[in-house]
């Protein structure tokens, strides 16, 4: 039998696997990644745009397409590239299987469109690398208890990932990207953003929760619970990425920032539920009612009672306003309020930084900046690390710039 090496995984998104040329030069990567001597198993996303052009394509057939089918459509885009994948490691002379996440051994909960992975049987994987293959594992991808194909979520593949990794216990993970790791914000609307060179897990779950879209908030979660050292770094040249790990593993802290990034989330809807009784009760049919139909609600306001009559807002993801709006007409009834207003011209500016458990005045500095460039806030949430402002959508990129240059962020 070989002597067992170590199990690397490494994680390609969509514009690192765009062309036919792109698929080649990954293929060259991993073969490196061999040739270092490791066992590597590749997670792949679909090409470039790929799963914006199915969801495209199923928008001109249906407003409100099944979930299931949804997933049967969205699948197929990581499909295409794990074979294409492997079929230019083959081209290169080197043994390579291709997965989907059902071969894969990947088991999900039936919550079509956001599911959950609840357990890996790494069975199937370990047999390939025992026979010497390097392994190509669809990302975003899935099967459930009953057998039918589902997905994670938008961004999934990199959850998929560090599943994966969890289940092999593998050294790493690398996520290979279109930017050089993880930046203070995103270094796609502000140039003067700077790369961090190590982020705890729980910083960079805040990053990834108010929409630092670099990393699955799922995928970070799972690294956290399984310690799986997290190597987030560019596809398209050899620098040293950010690396995410447990917070006693860092040692620089002393040259930690109070604020380590500005982040922003555009896909926020903001719902106004106007003349509900104020009764005990209420808000737990009303959350529990949107709980049922899986729609996650992110910031939640309630204003003071006037004469027994409440207003409640809270935001949801844009891909859940149709079926907000549905419940929302059926639950006029049986709630007995007055009106909804849905409002889709809103988005989040958050700062986070652990630093500022141990500062003061960061919240009033936050909104000091915004008040200064005349941004009005409309809702308000905070963490022990995080402090989420939902503004105007027209507003975010002046708010995220002057944020990033007020909090002594640019580069
Ligand atoms: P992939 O297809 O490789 O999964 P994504 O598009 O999901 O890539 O994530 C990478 C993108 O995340 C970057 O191109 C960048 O625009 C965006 N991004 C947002 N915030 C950040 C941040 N703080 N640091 C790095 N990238 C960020
Ligand atoms: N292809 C999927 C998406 O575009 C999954 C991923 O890229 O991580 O969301
Ligand atoms: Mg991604």
């Amino acid at each position: 039998m070989r002597a067992k090496k170590e199990i690397i995984v490494m994680k390609f998104g969509g514009t690192s696997v765009g062309d036919t040329d792109k698929i080649k030069r990954v293929a060259e990567r991993v073969i490196k990644a061999k040739e270092a001597g490791n066992d590597v198993v590749v997670v792949v996303s679909a090409m470039g745009k790929t799963t914006d052009e199915l969801i495209d394509i199923a928008s001109k057939i249906s407003l409100e397409p099944n979930r299931r089918e949804m997933d049967m459509l969205l699948a197929t885009g990581e499909q295409v590239s794990i074979a294409l994948l492997s079929m230019a490691i083959q081209a290169k002379g080197y043994e390579c299987v291709s997965l989907t996440g059902s071969q894969a051994g990947i088991l999900t909960d039936e919550v079509y469109s956001n599911a959950k992975i609840l357990n890996i049987n790494n069975t199937r994987i370990m047999k390939e690398i025992r026979n010497g293959n390097i392994v190509i594992v669809a990302g975003f991808q899935g099967i459930t208890t009953s057998g039918d194909i589902a997905t994670l979520g938008r961004g999934g593949s990199d959850t998929t990932a560090v599943a994966v990794a969890a289940a092999l216990d593998a050294k790493y993970c690398e996520i290979y990207t279109d930017v050089d790791g993880v930046f203070s914000t995103d270094p796609n609307i502000v140039i003067e953003a700077g790369k961090i060179g190590k982020l705890s897990y729980e910083e960079m779950l805040e990053l990834a929760s108010s929409g630092a879209k670099v990393l699955h908030l799922r995928a970070v979660e799972f690294a956290k619970k399984h310690s799986v050292v997290l190597h987030v770094r560019s596809s398209f040249n050899d620098n040293e990425g950010t690396w995410v790990m447990d917070d006693s593993k860092i040692t620089e802290k002393m040259e930690r920032p109070l604020i380590t990034g500005v982040t922003y989330d555009m896909n926020e809807v903001k719902v106004s539920v106007f003349g509900l009784k104020d009764i005990p009760g209420i808000a737990s049919k009303l959350f529990g009612a949107l709980a049922a139909e899986n729609i996650n609600v992110d910031l939640i306001v309630q204003n003071v009672s006037e004469r027994g009559i409440a207003t409640i807002s809270y935001t949801i993801k844009t891909e859940d306003i149709n079926l907000a709006k549905a419940l929302l007409d059926k639950l006029k009834e049986t709630l007995g309020f007055l009106d909804y207003n849905l409002d889709p011209d809103v988005a989040k500016v958050s700062i986070v930084g652990a630093g500022m458990q141990t500062h003061p005045g960061v919240a009033a500095r936050m909104f000091e900046v915004l008040a200064n460039n005349d941004i009005n806030i409309e809702m308000i949430s905070t963490s022990p690390i995080r402090i989420s402002c939902v503004i105007r959508k027209d507003k975010v990129k002046v708010a995220v710039k002057t944020l990033h240059n007020s909090f002594k962020l640019d580069n």
